[in-house]
């Protein structure tokens, strides 16, 4: 048995307002024991001295691409399997480095490097996975230039996602990627950024279409994720069924608000134009995807008051491509321009533990939990930017009750 106690600092739990002091926190068998206010009694366990500083759970971000090594998704999904294998493996490892503990990936990671993190074979996140996304020709996931008519690269690991077209060919992928793995499945519903061929504005599969992947995920016993910007989107999406609202970024108030009523949860990912508007194109993203971003960037802050005001949960999200992955801690900064604190650390905790139907087991400290906790030299609540630098100011990070960094002397 391994035991750890954690003893002399604060404690952020987004279910308690702010940071509590002179709380320790028993860890036994990647478990968390005990929660307290008063000295625990752990002989056996390894005294961990957090001098003062806070004690949080590991974060959560419910979207990210782990096979996305470049920017040019049409290469990266045309790259040998092994080599994207092992560079994935390397974006898992740093996003574990940044805090994060668990990711949900929304297109690309099959259930080998979900497995092969589970298994120890690569430090990263847990990783909670759809499969490659499922896309229309012409649709997000379809990489191909308009003069290119050969069949896509679609079943490499570099590959984000799969083409279908037609109700019975969507029931079909949807079950085969719940077959081989997937714990939701995501489709793309609407025009996207990265792909070369969908304007912003293009609404992406029929109805029936959409339907149908509903149905296959909830005869499985979950949910559908969906690509979304603009409203008509959105508000087709919802009436379909689904579930999780990536992006949003050109939502209404009352389509916000019949996504509220539904119980869907929204994953806006700001953080990843502030990016590609920066310096996208130097990273490799093609010219006619540049083009696309002012449409959705500025109206990203803007949604975020939307959804807030409509009482619709979001969870944290980042969906960074490249080089851009770096910045992936940068999103809890952007928010916090408009959204309370709290609200806020919530997202990366409680709304993507639910959205990654681990709802309980992490984004808290309490007994029960698993084990995934972090040190941070200070208050995230008061300053965010303790959360960036690629780990810098979080100087103890635990992964199922084992420590993968202790820099606390
Ligand atoms: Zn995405």
């Amino acid at each position: 048995m391994t035991a750890f106690l954690f003893t002399n600092g604060r404690v952020l739990d987004p279910r308690h307002e702010g940071v509590r002091d002179g709380m320790e926190v028993l860890v036994e068998d990647g478990t968390i024991r005990e929660v307290s206010d008063r000295p625990i009694r752990g002989a056996d366990a390894v005294h961990v001295d957090l001098g003062g500083r806070v004690l949080m759970p590991g974060l959560i971000d419910a979207h990210v691409h782990v096979v996305a090594a470049m920017a040019d998704l049409a290469a990266n999904a045309a790259q040998q399997s092994s080599l994207a294998a092992l560079r994935a493996g390397r974006i898992m490892t740093a996003m574990l480095m940044r805090g994060f503990t668990t990711v949900r990936d929304v297109g690309g990671a099959d259930w080998g490097l979900a497995e092969a993190q589970a298994a120890g074979v690569v430090a990263g996140p847990r990783l909670v996975i759809s499969g490659k996304a499922l896309s229309q020709t012409g649709g997000h996931c379809d990489m191909r230039a308009r003069a290119d008519d050969r069949a896509p690269s679609q079943h490499r690991v570099g590959a984000m996602g799969r083409l279908c077209d037609g109700v019975e060919a969507v029931r079909l992928a949807a079950r085969e990627e719940l077959r081989a793995g997937a714990d939701f499945v995501k489709v793309m519903a609407n025009g996207g950024i990265a792909s070369p061929t969908d304007p912003i504005h293009m609404l992406q599969f029929s109805r029936a279409e959409l339907l149908a992947a509903v149905e296959e995920a909830v005869n499985s016993g979950t949910y559908v994720s969906a690509h979304l910007y603009t409203d008509a989107a959105i508000r087709r999406a919802v009436e379909c069924g689904v579930h999780s609202l990536e992006h949003c970024n050109l939502i209404a108030l009352d389509t916000a608000a019949l996504a509220a009523a539904a119980g869907c949860v929204a994953v806006p990912t700001l953080v990843t134009y502030e990016r590609l508007a920066i310096e996208g194109e130097s990273l490799g993203l093609r010219r006619d995807s540049v083009a696309k971003i002012e449409t959705v960037r500025q109206a990203g802050l803007d949604s975020l008051a939307v959804m807030q005001a409509a009482g619709l949960p979001m969870a944290y999200g980042s969906d960074l491509l490249g080089e851009m992955h770096r910045h992936q801690s940068g999103e809890f900064a952007l928010r916090a321009r408009v959204l309370p604190a709290m609200d806020v650390l919530r997202s990366a905790t409680t709304v993507a533990a639910r959205l990654c139907r681990l709802e309980g087991r992490v984004g808290i400290i309490e007994p029960g939990a698993d084990a995934d906790l972090i040190v941070v030299d200070g208050n995230p609540l008061d300053d965010w930017t303790l959360l960036e630098g690629q780990g810098a100011r979080i100087p103890a990070i635990m992964q199922a009750g084992r420590f993968v960094k202790q820099e606390l002397g």
